[in-house]
C-alpha cells in the first residue's frame, strides 16, 4: 500500500454524525475517507429534522439557507382525551430542517475541507488485530471487496450498530427502542403555522408520542413512534380516533412514509476502544425524551474528531488515549441524559388519566408562563435547573414528584 495516500481516519456512514466528524478531522489536515452505503447522501431520509436553533448556532450550522423549512415558537401538547397544554415561547426556538439537504450540506463542507466521500460503498466488517480495530472491509459498487487500513476508525453507521457489535463494546439497549413512522401529509386543517402539535396517550403512541410539524406550503411532517405493535396501525388510529388529531387530519393525504427505529435508552456505556470511536445513533447519543439525535450526534462528532486528532499526533490510538472522548461526552451530556431518562420513565409510568390531569395542572399552575423565556431545549437537565426556581415550576415539579410516586 502507498502509505502517502493511506487514510489516517476512516468513517462508516455519511449521516450528520459521520460527515461532521469528517469535517472536523479534515479541518485539522487529517486524511479522512467516509464510506456511505447509499448512492446519495441524505437519502432515504427518515427524520423529522426538528432541531433547536440555539444548538445549531453553537455548532456553526445556522441559518442554513434553503435547508430550514419552518421555524417554531410554540408547541401544543394534547392528552388522549384532548386536553391541551399550549406553550408559547418568546422567539423561534426550533426549526424544521430538510434532512436530506442538511446531510448533503455537512458532507459538502467536509469535502471542501478535504475529506473524501465514497458512495455506494458498504462496510462489511471491521478489521481487528489483537484487540485493535485496524481498518475496514468494504464492498464497492462493482461488487468487489476492498480492505483498507487506518489508525482511526469512526463508526457513524446509525441505529443498526451492526459493526459496533464486532468490537465487543456494549451496544444500545434493545429495550430502549421505539419504532417510528414518519410521513409527509397534505390537507391538514386547523393547525398554526409556527406551532408543533404533540399527542400523548397509550392508545395512540405507547412509549412515545405523535407529532405534526407544519410547513408553510400547507404540508406537514406527521409521525409517531411506539414501543409495541405496528406504528402504521397507531397512526391510523391517531388520524381517526384522537379527539383533536382526527379533526386536524380527517382530510389529510399521506404523500410518503418511512419507518425507522429510535433509541431512547441513553448512551452506550463506552463509545471507544483501541483504534475505534463510535458517534451518533450507533452510540445511542439520542435524547430519551424526544428522540432527537442530531444535535448530540454532531456535538459528540466534534469531540471525537478532537480526540482522534490528538491520538494521531502522539501516535497512540489505544483505548487509554481515546477515553478522553468518553470523558468529554460525559462532561457534556451525562447530567442531561440522566434527567431525560428519569423524565422518560416518568412519562411511560403515567396512565392516560394521569397524563390528562398533568396537562390540566400545567395550564392551571401557569407552567407555560414560567417556560416562556426558554431557549434551551436540548440540554433538558440544565434547562430544568434554570427554570426550577420559578414558583409555577416549583409547584409543578412537586406535583410531578407526587405523580411519579403514585402514577396510576
Ligand atoms: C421518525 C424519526 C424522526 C426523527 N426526528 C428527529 C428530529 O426531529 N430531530 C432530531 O434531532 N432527531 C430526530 N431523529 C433522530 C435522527 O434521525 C438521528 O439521531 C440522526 O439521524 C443520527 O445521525 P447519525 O449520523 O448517527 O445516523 P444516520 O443519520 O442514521 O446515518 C447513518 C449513515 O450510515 C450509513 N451506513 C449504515 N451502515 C453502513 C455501512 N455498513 N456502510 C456504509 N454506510 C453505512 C447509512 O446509510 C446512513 O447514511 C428522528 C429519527 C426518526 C426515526
Amino acid at each position: 500500500m502507498n502509505t502517502q495516500n493511506a487514510p489516517q481516519a476512516v468513517i462508516i456512514g455519511a449521516g450528520p454524525a459521520g460527515s461532521y466528524t469528517a469535517l472536523h478531522l479534515a479541518k485539522q489536515g487529517i486524511k479522512t475517507i467516509v464510506f456511505e452505503e447509499h448512492t446519495q447522501i441524505g437519502q432515504p431520509a427518515h427524520c423529522a429534522g426538528h432541531i433547536s436553533i440555539r444548538s445549531l448556532k453553537t455548532l456553526g450550522l445556522y441559518p442554513l439557507e434553503g435547508i430550514v423549512e419552518n421555524t417554531f415558537c410554540a408547541a401544543n401538547f394534547y392528552s388522549p382525551q384532548g386536553t391541551k397544554f399550549a406553550l408559547q415561547l418568546n422567539c423561534p426556538v426550533t426549526a424544521a430542517l430538510n434532512r436530506t439537504y442538511l446531510d448533503q450540506y455537512i458532507a459538502n463542507q467536509a469535502q471542501k475541507a478535504g475529506a473524501e466521500f465514497r458512495l455506494n460503498s458498504r462496510v462489511q466488517t471491521l478489521l481487528i488485530q489483537k484487540g485493535t480495530i485496524t481498518g475496514l472491509k468494504i464492498k464497492t459498487n462493482n461488487n468487489t471487496d476492498t480492505l483498507l487500513r487506518a489508525p482511526i476508525v469512526v463508526d457513524a453507521e446509525g441505529i443498526s450498530s451492526r459493526l459496533l457489535r464486532q468490537t465487543g463494546l456494549t451496544p444500545l439497549k434493545a429495550s430502549g427502542l421505539v419504532y417510528a413512522i414518519e410521513t409527509e401529509m397534505d390537507n391538514i386543517e386547523g393547525i398554526e403555522e409556527h406551532a408543533v402539535e404533540v399527542y400523548f396517550g397509550k392508545g395512540y403512541a405507547p412509549g412515545f408520542y405523535g407529532w405534526v410539524i407544519p410547513k408553510p406550503d400547507g404540508t406537514a411532517k406527521v409521525g409517531l413512534a411506539t414501543n409495541q405493535g405496528d406504528p402504521r396501525n397507531y397512526l391510523k388510529r391517531l388520524m381517526t380516533k384522537h379527539p383533536v388529531a382526527s379533526k386536524q387530519l380527517s382530510k389529510a393525504k399521506i404523500l410518503n412514509a418511512t419507518y425507522h427505529a429510535i433509541s431512547l435508552g441513553g448512551p452506550i456505556p463506552q463509545a471507544c476502544s483501541n483504534g475505534f470511536l463510535a458517534v451518533g445513533d450507533c452510540a445511542s447519543q439520542i435524547k430519551p425524551t424526544t428522540g432527537g439525535g442530531v444535535i448530540f450526534g454532531l456535538t459528540a462528532a466534534k469531540e471525537a474528531a478532537t480526540t482522534a486528532s490528538q491520538a494521531l499526533t502522539i501516535g497512540d490510538v489505544s483505548t487509554k488515549v481515546l477515553m478522553s472522548y468518553q470523558r468529554r461526552c460525559s462532561e457534556l451530556f451525562s447530567f442531561d441524559f440522566k434527567t431525560m431518562l428519569q423524565l422518560r420513565r416518568f412519562l411511560d409510568s403515567l396512565s392516560d388519566e394521569k397524563l390528562d390531569e398533568m396537562l390540566r395542572v400545567c395550564s392551571k399552575l401557569g407552567v407555560d408562563k414560567a417556560l416562556r423565556g426558554v431557549t434551551e431545549i436540548d440540554y433538558q437537565g440544565k434547562m430544568l435547573l434554570n427554570v426550577a426556581t420559578k414558583p409555577a415550576m416549583i409547584a409543578a415539579l412537586a406535583y410531578f414528584a407526587l405523580l411519579y410516586l403514585n402514577p396510576s
